[in-house]
């Protein structure tokens, strides 16, 4: 920003009844460079005064229709800012107090000298400049306040949240909301370095499943290769992008912002569609700047909530199988014993243990076992459904917690997993030489007089039926 007017340059009004006066006034004004407005009365200035805005105003004292410092007092009214020098060709103390009262620039007494009334014009500019921009400053700083303000309470918000799901969708409404913005993705890196939506609005489903872009492919691919925000006003006339990479937008204009944590790009915002209520339908590089500041909360808010989604997936999952631990199994199923015995729902578990573990150890070696593990884990986690709890109960015992579940249903997921791991061949080491493996399993339906404990010892005891009946079987309590 310049502190400096440009010498001479201004619009002046200049108002005096006395017509040889204002007509010479206005000549060797006009000959500094000023663009120059001259009014002979009250009225006539006060008329100039609504249609344009003037920065710096001449004005005798004594006028025919109506007195200097009133005329002043309007101008001041439609030009805020403007400077005023006020003239008098009967210089008293009364009429210069009046001048002071009504905050003019400058009091001047006629006949005046031409240069020092150039001079006072030139300095009463440059200070009217100065205070404008001052005004400006102020005005700037106000706005950055509140936005860093905004920022602050948004990142407060966002560090609160540990789930990531929830985390995702709420960065999304944040900043489609501070952007105006109709349709809004936030999209995460994944370990294959490809962007995947996370969180979106305005987005139809399919898209935001489907959805996978390269870096360095599109916009949000180069947002995010780059590490550097894009904005763009208009994807027609756009160098980089063309409209055949967004089929899906509505509007020209559009904003992808990286998701940093120092120089590591995490994944990218991209915010379209303007609503129509926002005072312009492009984005602006100020915007971006801004939103870049919530990106940097986001961004940690993401990371923390993914190590803490990692972190809590370790304290429940079983290494080896990565089916939930025993520990998880415990508390899971207190809160199903207790869910169900305050409201009566089917609640239901199946108890697994390998046949013949041992010996196939004993024979074939630990490490081999550890894959008949896996597998057997593998074929139970893919037979229940979302709801049910698969668990690794102990060394070779598997358990399944299966919620809203009556013993009928139970059976036949049990039944139906026994088969399927008996349709199943296990490496043994030895070339073209695989190994068959069974399971038996031990099914109960929760009672109502039941505890927990007795809830466990009800589908062991089926279990331990279902190895004396002869093993690869299933039996109920
Ligand atoms: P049954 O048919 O009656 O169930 O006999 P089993 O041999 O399966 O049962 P047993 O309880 O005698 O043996 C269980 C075996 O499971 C013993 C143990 O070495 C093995 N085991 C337990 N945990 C692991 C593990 O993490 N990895 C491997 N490889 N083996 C394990
Ligand atoms: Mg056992
Ligand atoms: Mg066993």
């Amino acid at each position: 920003m310049a502190t400096n007017v440009p010498a001479q340059s201004g619009t002046l009004l200049l108002v005096d009844d006395e017509p040889v006066i204002l007509d010479s006034l206005c000549a060797i004004l006009r000959e500094e460079g000023y663009t120059v407005h001259a009014a002979q009365s009250g009225a006539e200035a006060m008329r100039l005064s609504e249609r344009q805005e003037f920065d710096l105003a001449i004005i005798d004292l004594k006028l025919p229709d109506i007195d200097g410092t009133s005329v002043l007092r309007v101008l001041k009214q439609n030009c805020p800012d403007i400077c005023a020098i006020l003239i008098t060709a009967y210089p008293t103390t009364e009429s210069a107090i009046r001048a002071v009262l009504e905050e003019a620039y400058e009091y001047v007494t006629k006949p005046f000298d031409v240069s020092h009334v150039k001079l006072l014009i030139k300095r009463g500019l440059k200070e009217r400049a100065l205070l404008r921009e001052n005004k400006q400053l102020v005005l700037n700083l106000q706005k950055e306040k509140e936005k860093l303000q905004t920022v602050l309470q948004i990142g407060h918000v966002l560090n609160s949240i540990l789930n990531l799901d929830e985390l995702a969708q709420c960065i999304v409404r944040q900043i489609a909301g501070l952007l105006g913005a109709r349709t809004c993705s936030l999209m995460l890196r994944d370990e294959e370095d490809m962007l995947t939506i996370a969180a979106a609005i305005g987005l139809e489903d399919l898209v935001i499943q489907t959805t996978r872009v390269a870096m360095g492919e599109s916009i949000s691919g180069w947002a995010a290769k780059e590490g550097k925000p894009v904005v763009v006003t208009n994807i027609e006339e756009d160098m980089h992008f063309g409209r055949t990479n967004l089929p899906q937008y509505q509007s020209k204009s559009l904003l992808c912002i990286p998701l940093k944590i120092k120089d590591r790009v995490i994944g990218v915002i991209n915010a379209t569609d303007r609503l129509e209520i926002m005072p312009v339908p492009e984005f602006s590089e100020e915007e971006a700047r801004f939103i870049g500041l919530v990106c940097n909360y986001a961004a940690i808010a993401l990371e923390n909530a993914q190590l803490y989604g990692e972190v809590k997936n370790l304290a429940i999952t079983d290494g080896l199988t990565e089916l939930y631990n025993h520990r998880y199994f415990q508390t899971q199923l207190t809160a199903e014993v207790l869910r169900v015995q305050r409201y009566p729902h089917p609640l239901a578990l199946i108890m697994f243990d390998i046949d013949f573990f041992k010996e196939f150890n004993d024979t074939y070696g630990h490490p081999l076992g550890d894959l008949v593990l896996q597998q057997i884990a593998k074929t139970i986690r893919k037979a229940v459904r979302k709801v049910d709890i698969p668990c690794r109960y102990g060394g070779e015992e598997f358990a399944v917690i299966l919620p809203e579940t009556r013993i009928g249903e139970a059976v036949t997921v049990a039944e139906k997993i026994r088969q399927s791991i008996d349709e199943l061949k296990f490496e043994t080491g030895t070339q073209r030489h695989y190994k068959k493996m069974t399971v038996s399993g031990g099914v109960a339906e929760f009672k109502k007089s039941m505890s927990k404990e007795d809830f466990v010892t009800a589908a062991d005891k089926a279990l331990y039926q279902a190895k004396s009946g002869g093993k690869n079987r299933i039996c109920v309590a």
